[in-house]
């Protein structure tokens, strides 16, 4: 049988760090074992749902590079969101109504909150307490008529309920302490637990691979599967998302966005290769994956129990490594944006090319680099004490002396201005420091910086010329 897999969000806002990791496992795993993945849209909470959150969770799956098998594309093939799908559900409602699994109920909000106030205060297990299973067949229908109503599934008295869960092996629960799940609500729409364990079977789903947070409502899909005598699918349930504290990973305490993190300058290949080692390890010292190398080296086996830590740490650090390997017109094209939203004149390609170049050897993300590259764009802001350190005599005549040289150089390049400048450093026997460093303030505006020849190939001999001039005193 072919292996199929689905990633199934709610369209409730943005693509979460957490739902990525959903799907990026689903997609190593389909790819790896060469099986199918599927997009379904679970958009059954009219409530919840916000506008655009499939076209962004389209858009960064294309961003990062996991592509689908089956489902909505950006043309919204209607077949993959649940709400077009009601018929369906209202199809094997019918069944479960028919064979006594499922039943209408009619009890009013205000009812169920009193009944869970009781039970709390009894210390009992929270759950409806069958008032409407007991109706009589005539009084169903008649209420049925006139009032709002839901269905519920019945779920069998004192079984223990036994399932695997790949991860966490066998689970098991005695059917005591679940609820009558409502499978149908007032407004007609399935519940998540219903559509869901229907479109997983008629889809062909063979791994449900998702969040932790589902391992509890897991007991009631497995008597669904056996009440329509369906074959279980594996079940693969994810380790929690945690910040450093060890809480659930939260907005509160960070973004948890994923188009934040592009915002923000991390490079799809850095976040891929991060979000893929939050809960599954190779079990080797090998650290970065491109997405590749992991359809090929994930595994199930190696997906860990424990919560994994977002350490946001981590992911500057490998962003930083992915921006020094990664090819500079690559990069370029994805720190433009950063740049021009600070105002910044890039139109020179060959100047932006070869500031890239340079700076991201020194950045952490993608908006860092417009700051880091300011110097080379913009007029230099001495402070006091450089200024005062530029008047002195060694580097006014060292400064000058390099310009005289320099104007009368024709055809100078990075390797020649540095040569120039050491040549008239050994004239003024000034070398070292006190060459550079007057040099490099003149030129970038800082001790520290790029090498004499990476700056001159940058600013060109013009500019060059206009930044010695600016810092000589006539
Ligand atoms: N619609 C659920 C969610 O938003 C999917 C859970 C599942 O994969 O079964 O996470």
């Amino acid at each position: 049988m072919e292996t199929k897999v689905r990633f199934a969000p709610s369209p409730t806002g943005k693509l979460h760090i957490g739902g990525l990791r959903t799907a990026l496992y689903n997609y190593l795993y389909a790819k790896k074992v060469d099986g199918k993945i599927i997009l379904r849209i679970e958009d059954t909470d009219q409530t919840r749902k916000i506008e655009n959150s499939v076209e962004n969770l389209i858009s960064i799956s294309n961003i990062i590079n996991i592509e689908f098998d089956e489902g909505p594309t950006l043309n919204n093939d209607k077949s993959y969101f649940q709400s077009e799908r009601l018929d369906i559900y209202n199809k094997y409602i019918k069944y479960l109504i028919k064979h006594r699994y499922a039943y209408p109920c009619f009890c009013t909000s205000k009812r169920l909150d009193l009944i869970r106030q009781k039970q709390a205060s009894n210390k009992e297990t929270i759950k409806y307490d069958r008032h409407c299973l007991k109706l009589d067949s005539e009084i169903v229908k008649q209420k049925m008529a006139v009032e709002s109503y839901v269905f519920r599934m019945k779920i069998p008295s004192d079984e223990e309920i036994v399932f695997y869960d790949m991860v966490r092996d066998k689970i098991s629960i005695n059917c005591m302490e679940l609820d009558d799940q409502i499978l149908i609500k007032s407004d007609g729409y399935p519940t998540y637990h219903f559509a869901n364990v229907i479109d997983d079977h008629l889809m062909g789903v063979t791994h449900v691979m998702r969040g932790e947070e589902w391992l509890p409502s897991t007991p009631k899909h497995v008597i669904l599967y056996d009440f329509f005598d369906w074959r279980l699918p594996k079940f693969i349930h994810l380790p929690l998302l945690l910040n450093h504290d060890r809480t659930k990973l939260s907005k509160r305490q960070g973004d948890v966005a994923v188009e934040d993190y592009l915002k923000k300058g991390f490079l799809p290949d850095a976040i891929i290769n991060f979000v893929a080692l939050l809960g599954w390890n190779p079990k080797n010292e090998k650290e970065f994956f491109t997405l590749e190398e992991l359809t090929k080296e994930f595994s199930i086996k190696n997906i860990q129990k424990s919560g994994a830590i977002f350490d946001i740490k981590k992911l500057e650090w490998m962003n930083s490594h992915y921006l020094k390997i990664k090819d500079v017109n690559e990069i370029a094209k994805l720190a433009e944006p950063f740049f021009l939203n600070k105002n910044m004149d890039i139109s020179n390609v060959e100047k932006f090319l070869l500031i890239i170049n340079h700076v991201k050897q020194r950045v952490n993300t993608l908006a860092e680099m417009p700051k880091e590259a300011k110097r080379f764009y913009e007029e230099l802001d001495f402070s006091n004490e450089q200024l005062n350190f530029l008047n002195k005599n060694d580097p006014q005549k060292l400064l000058k002396a390099i310009l005289i040289k320099l104007k009368n150089e024709p055809n100078c390049d990075g390797n020649k201005f540095k040569n120039i400048s050491m040549d008239v450093g050994e004239k003024y026997n000034l070398k070292g420091k006190d060459l550079f460093h007057p040099l490099r303030i003149a030129l970038y505006g800082s001790p520290d910086g790029p090498d004499i020849p990476i700056i001159y190939s940058i600013l060109e001999k013009n500019e060059i010329i206009n930044r010695l001039s600016r810092v000589i005193n006539e």
